[in-house]
Order: C-alpha cells, then sequence, then structure tokens
C-alpha cells in the first residue's frame, strides 16, 4: 500500500471511529429523552395506476396462452412521521389503532383511530406493511 492510501485508509478508519462514537452519543441522549412533544405529520405514500400491455401489444405470439392487458389501480398507503423536536429522534408507522374518546353527549364514547408507533417495526425493515385506505 503506497503512502497516499495508507494516509487514506488511516482517515477512513478515524471517521468511521468518530461516526459510531457519535451514533452512540445521539442514541444515549435519545433514549434520556422524554420524547414528550412529539410533531406528528401524515406523509402517505401514493402509488399512481398503471396498465401492464398485453402480450400481442408487446409482439410476443403466445397463441391462446397470451395474457391480456392488466390494469393495476392506484393505491395510497396511510403513513405517519413523528419528531421530537428535543432529540431529534424519528420514527414511522404506516399502522394505526384504536382509540376510545369521550362522546359529544355525556356518558357515550366514540372510537377512532390513531397512528400506532408502539408496534412499529424498525425503520429499515422493508416487512413494514400498509394500509390501503382507499
Ligand atoms: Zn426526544
Amino acid at each position: 500500500m503506497n503512502d497516499e492510501a495508507k494516509c487514506l485508509q488511516k482517515h477512513i478508519d478515524d471517521l468511521s471511529e468518530q461516526l459510531q462514537k457519535a451514533n452512540a452519543d445521539l442514541k444515549g441522549i435519545q433514549n434520556g429523552c422524554y420524547h414528550d412533544d412529539w410533531s406528528i405529520e401524515y406523509t402517505p405514500d401514493y402509488q399512481s395506476s398503471y396498465r401492464i400491455p398485453s402480450d400481442k401489444e408487446c409482439g410476443r405470439k403466445m397463441g391462446v396462452d397470451s395474457l391480456p392487458p392488466v390494469f393495476v389501480p392506484s393505491k395510497t398507503t396511510a403513513k405517519w412521521i413523528r419528531t421530537c423536536p428535543s432529540c431529534g429522534k424519528v420514527e414511522t408507522t404506516e399502522k394505526v389503532r384504536p382509540k376510545t374518546i369521550p362522546g359529544e353527549i355525556p356518558g357515550t364514547t366514540s372510537v377512532v383511530s390513531e397512528p400506532d408507533f408502539y408496534r412499529q417495526k424498525p425503520s429499515n425493515s422493508l416487512a413494514n406493511k400498509g394500509i390501503d385506505i382507499e
């Protein structure tokens, strides 16, 4: 390894160590925060409709096995992001849970839905399935 490469490798190792320490320090601050003033934002994911052309349109000659065109409808997946202004922690969820609130008439209640950040999966998980709200 030449001197420039050695120097760059040392620089990368130092930065990597600093990054790990900064991440650990930030996690410590976030773990110690009460997160008592979350800011919640509704950020739905919209996937527009699209059409898959038929085999005939694509020039494929499949005879009786040829596939017709397929229309895939649009889809909106509900999603919420909450941010703690104190420590900067960000969490996302696509889940909702029922919440019982007092009704307008004394002695009655209503059930509404609210974002459920408690059953969320880690933000890097692709296994988080959405709720179709259409
Ligand atoms: Zn916080």
